[in-house]
């Protein structure tokens, strides 16, 4: 069950019933739950559920289900599952033969997007980038792949110490005047939402120095003028494939095969696959026969 992301109000009645119902409540850390049990007059039992022992928890919550108790799931703050612990244990306990029943509420990714005013399509949601700036650039070339081919913005959570490097490596993958949402502490006293242009969002946090601290989601939106560059005939060369499409096949290639890069980045961006071997091959050094 959803539980707020920074306003105690924003609890449900439905969840707040829940709460003072159920025998056990499997937190992600029983501190932080403790304060919302307290808030709801809950006398239920807590447990541990983090991701760290998730798989026993789980076993433990079938164990307590089988007994007849009631069990509710949550994590720290908004919906479990969503970058956060819950999903094995959803999966334990329905391949146990008991009902999950969802208890919806607030979650970072739903709040930013009810505020962040973007175009109507479809949203490709990350969470949390790899740490490494390597392979953070790696995952959001692919990315940026994947959301101009499908149309899709993107939308990110940070850590306030990596909020920085984000927002610097969103204006370099999308250019200075893709629109970024920032949401800061939403539902919290000191809640802001910034629509801007990639080029002015790290001027945005650093004019403030207390706008390093707290939690942040960021969207990032769909390409305006999505490339309507036609892929190449067949028999091209692989000087006339696009630099995303060269792109993506070195990021395969880090992982497969060329002919199977090949064939995938032929399939995700539609750029002729003869002269993606063609680039795989030169790239690997290698003579591999195509299948
Ligand atoms: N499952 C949660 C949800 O659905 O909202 C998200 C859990 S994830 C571990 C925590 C991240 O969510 C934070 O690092 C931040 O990126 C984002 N987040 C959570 N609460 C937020 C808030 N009040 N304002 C902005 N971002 C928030």
């Amino acid at each position: 069950m959803a539980t707020p992301i920074g306003h105690l109000s924003d609890l449900s009645p439905r969840a707040a019933q829940t709460l003072c119902g159920v025998d056990v409540v499997a937190a992600e850390d029983t501190r932080v739950t403790r304060v919302l049990l307290r808030h709801a007059g809950s006398a239920a039992r807590l447990i541990s559920a983090r991701a760290h022992n998730e798989q026993a928890a789980a076993q433990q919550i079938v164990g307590l289900l089988a007994e007849g108790q009631s069990v509710a799931l949550v994590s720290d703050a908004g919906t479990p599952a969503i970058s956060d612990p819950g999903a094995q244990v959803v999966a334990a306990v329905r391949a146990a033969g008991f009902p999950v029943i969802p208890i919806p509420g607030p979650s970072a990714l739903a709040t930013l997007l009810s505020a962040a005013g973007l175009r109507e399509g479809p949203i490709l949601f990350e969470g949390f980038l790899p740490a490494r700036a390597k392979s953070r650039r790696e995952r959001l070339a692919v990315l940026a792949q994947a959301a101009r081919l499908s149309g899709a913005a993107l939308v990110f959570y940070e850590a306030p110490h990596r909020i920085d490097e984000l927002l610097a490596d969103l204006a370099d993958r999308f250019g200075p005047d893709r629109l970024l949402v920032i949401g800061r502490e939403l539902t919290k006293v000191f809640e802001e939402i910034a629509a801007l242009p990639a080029d002015q969002a790290v001027q945005w946090l650093a004019a403030k120095p207390e706008r390093k601290r707290g939690e942040f989601v960021v969207a990032v939106e769909r390409d305006p003028a999505p490339s309507e560059t036609p892929a190449a005939e067949p028999g091209a060369t692989s000087a006339e494939l696009d630099p995303a499409a060269q792109r993506l096949l070195g990021l395969l290639l880090t992982e497969l095969a060329p002919s199977r890069a090949a064939r995938l980045a032929h399939e995700i961006s539609g750029a002729p696959r003869e002269a993606l071997y063609a680039l795989a091959l030169a790239l690997r050094g290698q003579d591999e026969a195509p299948k």
